[in-house]
């Protein structure tokens, strides 16, 4: 249950890279952070299996385990996590911060924004279950497994292209399975991806399977032809599904801005928004990038933002009294 009297300095949304590292951070400026991590605490990380584009780990490290030391080492300095999803927020410009988990409300004078992105989804058997076996949807990570094997990359959009080129350094044949004749790519990118020797297109099909073999990897996709509906199978040993990614920003909808595809927008190379005391990092803020790497830096950024507001405003007067009358508790705030 929450301290109804208290105002936290600062809540982190989001139990990623990008939230575990504005997690130590604040935690190690004895901001005390409360980090709201999910009920599936890890982010995409805890989908995937080896990590060996994280600098610091030159054998590789699985994901989940990767994300238990994240979190422990927030721990570590007294971050305290609430292992749950919340259900809304109340976002003030420069005023009390408000999460809410179910009727249970938590106040702080910031709040850091981390809920990440998922990758879209096919919604085809076989996508989910061959998961770490033959399907992946993260090119940079899984390209290099697929050396001298073939694999298709399912998209048409920029990271398609962008994956395809990556793993057509590795893989045998490379085929971009795309629904339409035309690709939302842009120009200079489909021109870069058809120069490849090994990539081949194959459009307008859409996988409507993924079939496994005997060995329970990834072996056959079953193609339907989207204008003729003719289905044909192909062998694979690698697909990925590269088709966009979902910024996780609902709870944020209608109060802060975002783009057209709901991405939160930041102020110029901060982690600010334009609520004072709301900051934003990680995969929520970011279409282009999208590495552990980058989100984990993103969440040091939005760290040192909040801590720097922390620092330099003083606490609105709402914050120091209840709706009855009753005065708060707000924590200090060190440096200030
Ligand atoms: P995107 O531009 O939205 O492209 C998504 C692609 O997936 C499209 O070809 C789309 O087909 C297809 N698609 C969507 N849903 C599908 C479904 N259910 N089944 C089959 N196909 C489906 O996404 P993105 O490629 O991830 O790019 C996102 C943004 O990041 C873009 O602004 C892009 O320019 C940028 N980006 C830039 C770079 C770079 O410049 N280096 C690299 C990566 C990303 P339709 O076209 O038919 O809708």
């Amino acid at each position: 249950m929450s301290d109804s009297k208290k105002v936290e300095n600062v809540i982190i949304i989001g139990g990623g890279p990008a939230g575990y590292t504005a997690a130590l951070y604040t935690a190690r400026a004895n901001l005390e952070p409360l980090v709201f991590e999910g009920f599936q605490w890890g982010g995409q990380l805890q989908n995937t299996t080896d990590v060996e584009n994280y600098p610091g780990y030159p054998e590789g490290i699985m994901g989940p385990e990767m994300m238990s030391q994240f979190r422990a080492q927030a721990e570590r300095f007294g971050t305290r996590f609430v292992t749950d999803d919340v259900d809304r927020v109340e976002l003030s410009d420069g005023g009390m911060q408000k999460v809410f988990l179910g009727d249970e409300e938590h106040r702080a004078r910031t709040v850091i924004l981390a809920m990440g992105a998922e990758p879209r989804r096919l919604g085809v058997p076989g996508e989910m279950e061959l998961g770490g076996r033959g399907v992946s949807t993260c090119g940079v990570c899984d390209g290099a497994f697929f050396k001298g094997q073939r694999v298709i990359v399912v998209g048409g959009g920029d990271s398609a292209m962008e994956d395809s080129i990556f793993i057509s350094k590795y893989a045998s044949e490379l085929t971009i399975v795309n629904r339409r004749d035309e690709f939302r790519a842009s120009k200079i990118m489909f021109e870069r991806a058809r120069e490849r020797e090994n990539i081949d297109f194959k459009t307008p099909f859409l996988p409507e399977e993924f079939i496994a073999g005997e060995s329970g990897k990834l072996e056959r996709v079953r193609l339907r032809n989207a204008e003729s509906g003719e289905t044909e199978e192909i062998e694979t040993d690698g697909a990925f599904v590269a088709i966009g990614h979902i910024p996780k920003s609902e709870i944020v909808a209608g109060q802060i801005e975002t783009d057209e595809n709901g991405y939160i927008l930041t102020e110029g190379g901060s982690t600010r928004t334009k609520l004072g005391g709301v900051f934003a990092v990680g995969d929520v803020v970011d279409h282009v990038y999208r590495q552990a790497v980058t989100a984990a830096g993103s969440g040091c950024k939005g760290a040192l933002d909040a801590e720097w507001y922390l620092r330099d405003t003083p606490p609105a007067v709402e914050a120091h009294w209840m709706p009855g009358g009753e005065p708060l508790e707000i924590a200090p705030t060190p440096g200030a």
